[in-house]
């Protein structure tokens, strides 16, 4: 019996046309996921595929309530015994966070792909076709199970653990340290080189979630002002992270700011702005946590979920180190 697949449109490039097939910019979200599934020649081999089309929307512009439905819909998906994985097609400009978004809040041994593209449906070279197609042979694909979440994009298949977009414009915009690339698409064939090391369940449940705490990203550099962090306390706030420097050194503003937050009741994270290696642990015990291998944009996800679930800070401390 062929496998039964679950594609999920919300928008994004991919599903983006142009005035021309020069423009590569400057695009508007136009296509239904069931017209970009009829654009794949022969995908009635692969699987049967089932279309969902929640939203259409450039994924600058998703908010946590869509990313909740999404990831309920994506779990409960998941634990229907009639469907064996599911695809999801998002804007690359804030994939990585949903793709992280799901790794922390699902638990499958079923496949969950996100895909995207660089160039609009209408480009020459548009990247999106080969980019769906790969992700639903990777979704079909019995060698995918118990992999985790995954991004394809550019004939890769990356852990959404560690996928990040480096690059502005390129189809290979997305890349990862090397732990993050499991293996590739080449001419049809999916072939895998390594298997991630995953949570034993998932580390958070949405259960009764209707909303995620504010939790802000402040950016460190020289001579950095102090102003973002009253403003972040003002506003509401109950976290910071920092996008500090190094291995999350904190200029002057940012370890006052960061102390009057913390007097505050915010619980302060030290992520890095630099993309590769870890934060460590600070001599500071009431300091800011450190983010050890998360990046801000996962540090800012991770601890949106840890405060409403009502963790306190010894068990984000420990959360953070082990993620
Ligand atoms: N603006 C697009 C987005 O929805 C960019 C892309 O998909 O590449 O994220």
């Amino acid at each position: 019996m062929q496998p039964r697949l679950v594609l999920i449109g919300t928008g994004g490039t991919i599903a983006a046309t142009a005035g021309d097939a020069r423009t590569l910019t400057g695009y508007r979200v136009t296509q239904g996921i069931e017209a970009m599934l009829s654009a794949i020649p022969g995908v009635a081999d692969i699987a049967d595929i089932h279309c969902e089309q929640p939203f259409n929307v450039d994924s600058r512009n998703l908010n946590t309530a869509q990313v909740l439905r999404l990831a309920r819909t994506v779990n409960r998906h998941l634990r229907n015994p009639a469907v064996d994985a599911v695809v999801v097609t998002h804007g690359t400009d804030s994939l990585e966070e949903t793709a992280f978004f799901l790794h922390l809040t699902t638990h499958s041994p079923k496949p969950v792909v996100l895909v995207g593209a660089m160039r609009p449906a209408s480009a020459l070279s548009a990247d999106g076709p080969l980019n769906l197609l790969n992700a639903l042979l990777v979704a079909a694909d019995p060698g995918s199970r118990n992999r985790g979440v995954l991004v394809v994009m550019n004939d890769r298949i990356l852990a959404a653990r560690h996928a990040a977009k480096r690059h502005t414009t390129r189809v290979d915009a997305f890349w990862t340290d090397g732990a993050g690339v499991l293996g590739a698409i080449t001419d049809g064939q999916v072939r895998y080189a390594l298997r991630p090391d995953l949570p034993d369940a998932a580390v958070f449940s949405l259960a009764g979630l209707r909303a995620l705490p504010p939790v802000d990203i402040i950016l460190d550099y020289q001579d950095a002002p102090a102003h973002p962090y009253a403003a972040a306390i003002q506003a509401g706030a109950r976290g910071i992270i920092v996008a500090a420097m190094g291995n999350g050194s904190l200029s002057t503003a940012a370890a006052r700011g960061c102390a009057q937050a913390i007097r505050h009741g915010l619980v302060c994270v030290r992520a890095s702005r630099v993309p590769d290696g870890l934060v460590t642990d600070s001599q500071d015990d009431h300091g800011p946590l450190a983010a050890h291998a998360l990046n801000p944009l996962q540090a800012r996800i991770t601890l949106r979920l840890a405060l409403a679930r009502g963790l306190d800070r010894t068990d984000i401390a420990g959360l953070l180190r082990r993620l």
